[in-house]
């Protein structure tokens, strides 16, 4: 069974680890901070020892088997006995760039790298890399181990035989794929923070409030979420941080990101992960949800 890489222990890096390593995979997660890494320890052992009361039909899982096949470390060199490698590290290009040269010299050459980037061109990251044809966009929807479907960007070189890979290691952890081609924000995200964007400016122009925007999506269009509810799962960081992305790649303000999103990020409210956003959250859950 491929031993899997996880680059990022963050919101997404941890939930990836968690996935892999519930299917029975060794997993090293990697993050350059300890308080991620022991954060993500026992958010995935929480995960585990709820998932049958929260998820009824969801077989009980010995929480120090699935953390015990997790090697949660600072030290990237780890990296060189993975046979697949996914990257999951702040949205932020200053971050990602002088990542991949290490990656790269670490990682075995046929590994594959698969790339969890909300909006950040595949082929600009395989530029990065000398293996620029096994590098695959590897979209994860949030909660990764939970959201059933990935999306999968293929990259100016991503060869078919890294598609197929990447394809069989995804149906052997129960998850479903769609493959799209190369584009900023892919086709989820090119929608969803356009989304996202545009309820912010409705909160910040007073037209409705936060509460009502999402119930207007929830009970009006049957969406299981509103778009500041999404805002607050995906971290208002990470969104700004995306719509940025965007707006440099296509040179279009259709894309900028609304100043009430500058000053939540500013003001050091995250959403979920900090308990408070466009709503507040109390042990991760909703209050006055
Ligand atoms: P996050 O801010 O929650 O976590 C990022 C983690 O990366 C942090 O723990 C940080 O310490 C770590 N990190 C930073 N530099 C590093 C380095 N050089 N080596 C190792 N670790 C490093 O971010 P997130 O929400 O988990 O997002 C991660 C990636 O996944 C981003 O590219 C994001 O766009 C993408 N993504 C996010 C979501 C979402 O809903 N949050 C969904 C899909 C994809």
């Amino acid at each position: 069974m491929d031993r899997i890489g996880v680059v990022g222990a963050g919101t997404m890096g941890r939930g990836v680890a968690q996935l892999f390593a519930e299917h029975g995979h060794e997993v090293v997660l990697v993050d350059v901070a300890e308080h991620a890494l022991s954060s993500a320890r026992d958010e995935i052992a929480r995960n585990v020892r709820f998932a049958p009361l929260v998820r009824p039909g969801t077989p009980a899982r010995d929480p120090a088997e699935v953390t015990g096949r997790i090697d949660f470390t600072v030290e990237p060199e780890r990296l060189g006995r993975v046979d697949f490698l996914i990257e999951n590290v702040t949205e932020d290009w200053e971050v990602k760039r002088p990542l991949y040269g290490g990656l790269d010299t670490v990682c075995r050459p046929g590994v594959p790298f698969g790339v969890n980037t909300s909006a950040i061109p595949i082929t600009r990251v395989a530029a990065l890399t000398g293996r620029a044809d096994r590098v695959i966009g590897m979209h994860f929807m949030n909660p990764a181990h939970l959201k059933p479907t990935v999306e999968l960007i293929r990259g100016h070189h991503t060869s078919d035989g890294t598609v197929s890979r990447t394809r069989s290691l995804l149906d052997g952890v129960g998850k479903g794929h769609v493959l799209v081609e190369d584009s900023s924000g892919f086709v989820t995200n090119r929608v969803a923070m356009l989304t996202i964007n545009e309820a912010v400016f409705l909160l910040h122009e007073g037209v409705s409030t936060a509460a009502d925007v999402d119930r207007l999506f929830k009970e009006c269009f049957g969406h299981a979420m509103g778009p500041l509810e999404t805002a607050d799962l995906i971290g208002l960081d990470t969104v700004l941080l995306s719509l940025k992305v965007l707006c440099d790649h296509f040179g279009d303000p259709k894309y900028r990101p609304c100043p009430l999103l500058t000053r939540l990020v500013d003001a050091g409210l995250h959403g979920r992960k900090t308990g408070q956003g466009f709503h507040s959250y109390e042990s991760g859950e909703r209050r006055n949800g």
